[in-house]
């Protein structure tokens, strides 16, 4: 470990554990508020570490590697939500200062328990079962219809540990593991498979005192579990959604209270008979999450300083959108592991192109960045074209398409 560390100034050591592209992507915020930050890092080549020079490598999963790292942080944060609870437990014994808080972050950590506390919280939610047996999964499914997804409470990430099911028969395996230590200990969760008009996400912040900043809703498009696509804000939505939605993400913040950032994903669904949409929320993340990216360049204050703020309990930033649009297209990982001839390329063709890398080696399929495009006229036609902007600088940047 190098040695501790001290900013000038007063000024507070942030600590984030886990040092993926969120973490990376607080460091700029960082340098301009004149926070110090400190990644603890599953290697020195992580994308985080990359950028941050206080960045000793350790394990998440070990209560050692992340004691020591917290010795010289004055409050700890999160780029991801697989810190062990024990872990967690530990170091706030230890009187740590950590935000999220271990007692909020579980319901991010376990989609049971999330599904448990959002339901006696009158929250909106698809029509879920705890299953630990074949026969509960067969009454669930006759209940709801078939297919049925199914979720790993715990370790899931970009649709992995999600399955659609036709039978009861096809969850043998997970159903063998249930009752045993690790994500299945307390059985599978089961939930209808919902007939949504579109996925959502509404994006808060609360700090410590409670107070809350909430940002546009979004859409969020989605291709084989990963989202590929953001719309912000999320477009011809029914005013009376969009105030219920942000109302709810704000309730579940402060009820469960949660610090920093709060993602609660959710699924827009239309009313047959009065054509009235709703929403039902599918998941929750409590840190900067994928659907907020846009906030870097389409918003006064991103998602990654209001992070920041929150859980340095600063008073919060202005979430208001700078304009009309922005749209994001990720990046994902193709063939070509040379990125630097077609980023090139595209910085000489679209000079309004907002290229965002996280400096992770390109392979198939993983999320390499983003790009952000604005729009400073409403409308469904600028809409459009910004998407088909968006879409063609991450396929070229993919190697997807040549022209
Ligand atoms: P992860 O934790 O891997 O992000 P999610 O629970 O968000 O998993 O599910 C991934 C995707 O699977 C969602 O974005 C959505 O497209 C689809 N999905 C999840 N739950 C349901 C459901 N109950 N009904 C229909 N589609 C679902």
């Amino acid at each position: 470990m190098p040695p501790p560390l001290r900013a000038e100034g007063g000024f507070p050591v942030v600590g984030i554990v886990g040092g993926g592209q969120l973490a990376r992507m607080c460091q700029p915020p960082a340098v301009a508020l004149s926070l110090t930050l400190s990644v603890l890092a599953e290697a020195e080549d992580a994308s985080a570490a990359l950028v941050v020079p206080h960045s000793p490598v350790g394990r998440h999963t070990d209560l050692e590697d992340v004691r020591e790292f917290a010795r010289h942080c004055d409050v700890v944060t999160f780029d991801h939500e697989h810190v062990p609870v024990e872990v967690l437990a530990a170091l706030e014994a230890d009187g740590v200062v950590l935000h999220p808080s271990p007692a909020a972050l579980v319901y991010a950590q376990d989609k049971l328990a999330m599904r448990h506390r959002l339901a006696e919280m009158g929250i909106p939610c698809p029509r879920w079962a705890q299953a630990r047996t074949r026969a509960e999964v067969e009454e669930f499914g006759a209940e709801v219809g078939w297919p049925l997804v199914a979720k790993t409470p715990r370790g899931g990430y970009d649709g992995k540990g999600v399955r659609v099911c036709r039978s009861a028969a096809e969850l043998d395996d997970w159903l063998s593991a249930v009752g045993e230590p690790g994500t299945l200990a307390d059985g599978i969760l089961l939930e209808e498979a919902v007939d949504f008009t579109r996925e959502l996400a509404a994006l808060v912040a609360r700090s410590p005192s409670g107070q809350a900043a909430a940002w546009p809703l979004v859409e969020t498009v989605q291709s084989g579990g990963i989202n590929t696509e953001v719309l912000a804000p999320a477009p011809d939505l029914e005013a009376g959604l969009a105030a219920a939605a942000t109302e709810g993400a704000l309730r579940i913040a402060g009820e469960l209270g949660v610090t920093g950032v709060l993602a609660v994903e959710m699924f827009e669904v239309r009313d047959p008979q009065t054509q009235h949409t709703s929403y039902l929320v599918n998941e929750l993340a409590m840190r900067p999450h994928n659907s907020g990216h846009w906030t870097i360049d389409g918003s006064v204050t991103s998602q990654f300083e209001q992070h920041l703020r929150a859980v340095l309990d600063l008073p919060l930033g202005d979430p208001s959108a700078r304009g009309p649009w922005t749209v994001v297209a990720n990046v994902l990982g193709g063939e070509h592991p040379d990125l630097y001839p077609t980023f090139r390329h595209l910085m000489a063709r679209d000079p309004g192109l907002k290229i965002h890398l996280y400096g992770k080696g390109v392979r198939p399929g993983r999320k390499l960045g983003h790009v952000t495009v604005f729009g400073a006229e409403g409308g469904t036609d600028s809409l459009t074209a910004l998407r088909e902007r968006a879409r063609h600088a991450a396929d070229y940047l993919q190697g997807v398409v040549t022209a």
